[in-house]
């Protein structure tokens, strides 16, 4: 293994696809889709995606017609759905390169269609709000399309989508009202009459709702973290695979004496003398600046807390309680790994699993292994 890295992230091809297989078979009949969007999640998606397609998967979701535009040489065949809306000023690029806007607002999709004029497409999707309030026609916009309903029906509709604010919280009453409303929606939009295997998929699960049980499933889902290995709900055991590894070299040891302090602001004190190692990782890698004087890592399977802050480029722990063999310079301390699942470092970072993934920084050497092309 080279030398040069500090931080090393490895990233599981094979349990990528376990996972995908899991999540197909879980939501089967219904398709299951990927969201691909902020570069699979940090972990790169012109690597990952066209594995994803190779197994099978046609159905691919981005936030910008950027990461769309990225990814469609990639993914020849495969339907790439750019989630944010069409953005003015985008129109040709979306329509040449084959991608299909979800569209927001009925501006939106005025601007789709009159283009569509022009150069000939009309498929797109749409997205409707049904309680995130976030993005999306909101249910007065059916009202509009109803009493318009040239626009809808000139459209060549591949999708028709909603997202659920609580799908995390199976109980949660709102996952059930946004069912309803969706139903509603779908009763209400006005189509134009099409062979069935032309009428447009109807999609309202991510993740967290492909385990809320078949009402939730429509004909598409759209998973994006549990690919990742992000567990849907917290109170479940997780049944995907971890598919990052985090790893970061020791740069230095040294002894501590009684009293003496580490890192910026002198945050943490030692009552004993101990043994210090310095790792090479900081938050300039994503390392969550609130896991100094909080979070773990592991050293050769044992626990050693982080102590003191996290800096830029790297970070302290206190190995003074290891057996001083088990600890050696140059050795790789492992942050996010089989010891400690990303749902465990992000909740000791005080946050979630996937901005820890989409904060792992450049920095990071990233390996593929696994299902190797
Ligand atoms: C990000 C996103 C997804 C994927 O969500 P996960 O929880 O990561 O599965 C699906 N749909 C929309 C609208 C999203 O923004």
């Amino acid at each position: 293994m080279p030398d040069s890295y500090s931080a090393v992230l490895t990233i599981d091809i094979s349990a990528i696809l376990a996972n995908y297989r899991l999540l197909a078979a879980q939501i089967a009949p219904a398709i299951c889709g990927a969201a691909v969007k902020a570069d699979c999640y940090g972990l790169g998606a012109t690597i990952i995606a066209p594995h994803l397609h190779r197994a099978g998967c046609q159905h691919f979701f981005v936030a910008t017609v950027d990461e769309g535009l990225a990814l469609r040489p990639f993914l020849s065949g495969a339907s790439i759905y750019v989630m944010n809306g069409l953005p003015t000023g985008a129109e040709q690029d979306v329509a040449h390169n084959n991608l299909i806007p979800v569209l927001n607002s009925v501006t939106e999709i005025e601007r789709w269609l009159a283009l569509g004029q022009n150069i000939g497409t009309k498929r797109a999707g749409l997205q409707f709000d049904t309680g995130l309030n976030r993005l999306g026609l909101s249910f007065k916009d059916i009202l509009y399309l109803q009493a318009n309903e040239h626009l809808p029906k000139r459209l060549d509709l591949a999708l028709i989508m909603s997202h659920l604010a609580c799908a995390d919280h199976p109980q949660h009453p709102q996952n059930d009202v946004q069912l309803r409303r969706f139903h509603e929606i779908l009763r209400l939009l006005p189509l134009s009459p099409k062979p069935a295997k032309q009428q447009p998929l109807h999609s309202l699960a991510a993740s967290s709702a492909i385990f809320l049980g078949s009402d939730y499933h429509f004909d598409l889902a759209r998973p994006g973290a549990a690919l990742y290995g992000i567990k849907p709900f917290s109170e479940m055991r997780n049944p995907l695979q971890q598919a990052v590894r985090l790893q970061a070299k020791i740069l230095q040891l040294r002894e501590v004496d009684l009293n003496m302090t580490v890192g910026y602001g002198a945050s943490h004190q030692f009552q004993a003398p101990s043994v210090l190692a310095t790792i090479g990782v900081g938050y300039a890698d994503g390392i969550f600046r609130t896991l100094g004087n909080r979070g773990t890592v592991f050293v050769a399977g044992k626990r050693a807390p982080i102590v003191g802050r996290i800096s830029m480029d790297l970070m302290t722990i206190d190995v003074g309680h290891l057996p001083r063999e088990s600890v050696t310079l140059g050795m790789n301390v492992d942050i996010i790994g089989a010891e400690q699942s990303l749902d465990a470092i992000a909740h000791d970072a005080g946050t979630i699993g996937y901005e820890i993934l989409t904060n792992l920084g450049p920095r990071l050497q990233r390996r593929y292994v696994g299902a190797q092309a």
